[in-house]
């Protein structure tokens, strides 16, 4: 009889110090939040995203020259750029920082569905125009609101001055052409 309550007691025991960390628990302090419903930050002792965190991409279209140098850099493919070359007389104006530009940026397109973080084209980019944000509440309920045009969404560039800059391309490659079968 007395070994049966000894064997009752040391199961309750055990159990007890199983559950000492959740016990613990109950009594102290609630730490999380409710979150979309709550958000964090409006919770005090809520700190910022480290800032090297690496979450969506950034580019600031005023600093890009066109370079597809993070295209090539992308291990998934996420980036399409595409540029237009300038004629003669006729250059884009300079990066924000000062360099020269020769072509025009009339898309640049990142699709976040593929991107990974690697952050591999922020290393590859000469002039620092695309770079990792803290920026990660950006989810959709359509894919296709993930693929994100910088050149629209900074207007950098009207759909009138992309047409623009394309036919003046396409009619200096006319002449240049016409020039080399009928020389002067
Ligand atoms: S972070 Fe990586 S996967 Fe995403 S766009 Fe840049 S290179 Fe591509
Ligand atoms: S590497 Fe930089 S400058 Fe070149 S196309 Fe990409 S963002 Fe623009």
């Amino acid at each position: 009889m007395k070994d049966y309550f000894k064997n009752v007691w040391l199961g309750v025991w055990t159990a007890l110090i199983g559950m000492r960390i959740t016990i613990d628990h109950l009594f102290r302090k609630n730490v999380t939040v409710q979150y979309p419903n709550v958000h964090p930050k409006d919770k005090a002792g809520w700190m910022d995203m480290p800032s090297n965190a690496r979450n969506r991409l950034y580019v600031d279209m005023d600093e890009c020259n066109g370079c597809n140098s993070c295209a090539r850099a992308c291990p998934v493919n996420c980036i399409s750029i595409e540029t237009v070359r300038s004629v003669p007389g006729d250059a884009p104006p300079p990066l924000a920082s000062g360099g020269k530009r020769n072509l025009w940026v009339s898309q640049f397109e990142i699709d976040f569905t593929k991107c990974c973080f690697c952050s591999l084209c922020t290393e590859a980019c000469p002039t620092g125009a695309i770079v990792m944000t803290t920026e990660f509440e950006y989810s959709s309920y359509n894919r296709y609101d993930l693929v994100y045009n910088f050149v629209k969404l900074q207007n950098s560039m009207s759909d009138e001055k992309i047409a623009e800059v394309k036919e003046k391309w396409a009619e200096h490659q006319k002449e240049k052409k016409k020039e080399a079968v009928e020389p002067k």
